[in-house]
């Protein structure tokens, strides 16, 4: 039951811009185009992909998430980028949560 209280629902997700990617993925950038064309899809056979008319996320754990359709079958599909296990990527990463925060409060107002 351990895992009851660490549901998907905890995991707070925000959408970040393309130039935040490379703000926090920094030299790493150049390898956005393989993360991109190197997505799972549950749907197709083989299950190696391309994704599609993709938005980008943040989580909690500062790792990017690539959100969009499968190239092939136009199913949803996520790639993760584990930005979070680098230590300069995820401070960057914290930065710009709180950058992207304030800028909703402002926006409500
Ligand atoms: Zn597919």
């Amino acid at each position: 039951m351990e895992n009851y209280s660490n549901n998907s629902m905890s995991r707070k997700e925000i959408e970040i811009t393309l130039e935040d990617v490379e703000l926090i993925m920094g030299e790493n950038i150049h390898f956005l185009n393989k993360y991109i064309e190197n997505c799972f899809c549950r749907n197709c056979n083989p299950s190696l992909t391309t994704i599609t008319n993709y938005r980008f996320f943040l989580n909690d754990l500062e790792d990017i998430i690539l959100k969009g359709d499968c190239i092939k079958c136009s199913s949803p599909v996520a790639r993760y980028i584990e930005t979070g296990e680098n230590k300069e990527s995820a401070g960057m990463a914290k930065h710009i949560r709180e950058i992207v925060k304030k800028y909703k409060k402002i926006k409500k107002q």
